[in-house]
């Protein structure tokens, strides 16, 4: 399960896997009493995954740790939902999820008209997106444009060739995205934004922080990895993947620092502050309750 430069994946395969544990938790915040958003789609994937043989793996052994998790998924999902109707109130009509997995904004959200989304993923995930949300008859809520690139290569290129236009701004987002990258690419990727966005862009991060990639973080993470496989086994539940082998943990650009320097006024929210915020709070009495993060809200002047 360890990467290689050039690796790539089906939607149940390795960083593939992930996007559909971000939709089971979209699936289940969506099925729960007082949602935070509404996803009508995200059951669909986890279905038509299971149907293909997906055997969905326990969250984490632990239900108070499952819970902080889910509660996390949920305001951040929450963040970005309201990072692109703001960017849209403010009249930008063209938008970059980048890494979009199985995000289903395009089709979701209250797109002013006249609105571009495009979407950049590897092409498996695109292409089993697309197949269930057809089977479904999803329609778009606006212009909808699948980029299967890999953002470790020349993902400009294939973003202009598919229509974009870098003279007008840009609402873009990366959402779980960055341990995915190897240090080298998650600089250029935030390079070539800075390069494609006109003034006036808006660009929203999940930006880890250095505890998330410290050796002593990744440490106390693989052993109640280790533990919950294990008990996992014991269950004889599916084996559960460990999502640590699939992150690069090497030491990172300070994201808010970077593009405050080249004039990005930013705004940085905390994950603990955010779930605070949307009454999802994290426990304070647990190790590492949630990742190290904070969200970023970036506006080009
Ligand atoms: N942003 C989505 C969301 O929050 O629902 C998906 C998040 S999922 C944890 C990670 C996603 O990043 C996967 O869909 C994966 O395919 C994508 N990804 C990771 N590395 C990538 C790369 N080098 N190129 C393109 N996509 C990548």
């Amino acid at each position: 399960m360890s990467r290689t430069d050039d690796d790539t994946w089906d939607i149940t395969e390795g960083v593939g896997a992930t996007a559909l544990s971000v939709a089971r938790a979209r699936a289940t915040e969506t099925g729960a009493e007082c949602p935070l958003y509404l996803d009508p789609y995200a059951h669909f994937f986890v279905e038509a995954a299971v149907e293909a043989g997906w055997r969905s793996p326990f969250l984490d052994q632990d239900p108070v740790r499952a819970q902080a998790m889910a509660a996390y998924i949920a305001s951040r999902t929450k963040f970005f939902d309201e990072f692109f109707t703001t960017a849209g109130a403010n009249g930008l009509d063209q938008a970059v999820i980048l890494a979009a997995g199985l995000d289903t904004r395009a089709w979701r959200l209250p797109w002013i008209s006249g609105t571009t989304v495009y979407e950049i993923d590897q092409p498996k995930v695109l292409e089993f997106k697309e197949r269930v949300l057809a089977e479904h008859r999803a329609k778009p809520a606006a212009g909808y444009v699948a980029v299967a690139v890999d953002l470790r290569h020349d993902w400009p290129t294939a973003l202009r060739e598919n229509g974009f236009d870098p003279s007008i701004p840009t609402a873009w987002s990366a959402e779980g995205l960055l341990p995915y990258l190897p240090a080298a690419a998650q600089d250029s990727l935030f390079e070539q934004i800075d390069q494609l966005s006109a003034p006036g862009s808006r660009l929203s991060v999940e930006a880890f922080g250095e505890t998330f990639y410290s050796a002593e973080q990744l440490a106390r993470r693989q052993e109640r990895m280790a533990q919950a496989r294990r008990d996992a086994a014991e269950a004889g539940g599916p084996e559960l993947p460990d999502v640590t082998r699939l992150w690069y943990m090497e030491a990172r650009t300070d994201v808010e620092k970077w593009l405050t320097e080249r004039g990005w006024e930013v705004t940085a929210t905390s994950a603990v502050d955010l779930m605070a915020h949307y009454k999802r709070p994290a426990p304070d009495d647990l190790e590492d309750p949630v990742p190290d993060t904070v969200l970023l809200d970036a506006h080009k002047l």
